[in-house]
């Protein structure tokens, strides 16, 4: 099953001001539907749909978010029906490039409310039950819990293949980092770092959640205690989605010097924090790895709304990247 392109290269950039090493992780360049890590988890979602003989896939969340873009795109490639249950509250207006390609791929939308989830769930799956199918829900049970392993398979196989990739190279990462949401990513890099070893920091950037609940998350995933979590929440600039021109310098710059992709969302939220975390914590140099978890179709939201909105970054302001 290889056209789903799974390999994604290691690339090393060079900064100024930076004492230390800085490698990424191009996981935004997987060869299917723009990549990003909702691409691996739903391609790990799909095998164990298909282990557990089901045949109509089921997910909570936005038609708007990457997972559901990802799921979707995989359901029309394997002409698997896919059902996404959104909360009304979460609908906005406006199109983004994932809703639309949601809507490209053939997902239906189905409307439930924020505080009814659990109910939504059951109805959609008693009715899809009742249509004669054997329909799979992602996350588990109605409360979302119960298939944690499935989604942590994803990074639990990457930090596997980071560990292959550092032995043949010859080098050793101290630190990892990336942006964390719900966590499934960081969990499973903490679960193969539990497995397969190794000492490099895990380090999460918080896009959104307080460290409380994001550390209990994250070990929820990897299947250990939030003692095991490194969750940085100083970054998320007053919540999800939200920027700064930080954020915006720091992605201008990126795509400018590097032709790398970030979004204000996540990677460009959790690039500057890694660079600010890096910068004002003095100490030896380092090797430090960032994973880039895609998200390309937010790179172009963001290109629409800064020029509909007219919130285009000043050049360079306090960015970490200046002298760049
Ligand atoms: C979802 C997402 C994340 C966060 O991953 P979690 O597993 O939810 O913590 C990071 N980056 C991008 C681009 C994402 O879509």
């Amino acid at each position: 099953m290889n056209d789903v392109m799974l390999k994604t290269p290691v690339q090393e950039i060079r900064l100024p001001d930076t004492g230390d090493r800085i490698f990424i992780k191009r996981d935004d360049l997987i060869g299917f539907s723009f990549g990003g890590n909702k691409v691996r988890i739903a391609w790990e979602f799909y095998q164990d749909m298909k282990e557990k003989d089901c045949d109509c896939l089921v997910a909570y969340g936005s038609s708007r978010s990457n997972m559901c873009r990802a799921l979707a795109n995989l359901c029309s490639r394997y002409e698997i029906p896919c059902y996404v249950l959104t909360a009304k509250e979460d609908v906005v207006e406006e199109g983004t490039f994932n809703s639309r390609m949601v809507e490209e791929f053939g997902a239906h939308i189905r409307f439930c409310h924020k505080d009814n989830v659990a109910e939504g769930v059951d109805e959609l799956m008693a009715e899809l039950k009742s249509m004669g199918y054997r329909p799979y829900y992602v996350f588990g049970d109605r409360y979302g819990m119960g298939n944690e392993e499935a989604a942590a398979r994803a990074y639990r196989k990457v930090y596997g293949e980071l560990l292959e990739y550092q032995e043949e190279q010859g080098i050793v990462f101290d630190r990892i980092f990336l942006a964390s949401g719900t966590g499934m990513t960081q969990g499973g890099l903490v679960a193969g770092q539990n497995q397969y070893g190794g000492h490099a920091d895990i380090t999460g950037i918080s896009v959104a959640r307080p460290s409380g609940r994001g550390k209990s998350e994250v070990a929820r995933f990897a299947g250990a205690g939030p003692e095991d979590v490194h969750f940085e929440d100083g970054y998320v600039c007053g919540g999800y989605g939200l920027y700064d021109k930080d954020i915006e310098s720091v992605i201008r710059l990126m795509m400018e010097r590097f032709g790398i992709p970030l979004d204000p969302t996540y990677t460009g939220k959790a690039f500057s924090g890694m660079l600010k975390y890096l910068k004002t914590r003095s100490h030896e140099p380092e090797n430090v790895l960032f994973i880039h978890t895609g998200g390309t179709p937010l790179y172009f939201d963001y290109l629409n709304a800064a020029r509909i909105g007219g919130q285009a970054a000043d050049r360079i302001a306090n960015s970490p990247l200046t002298g760049l």
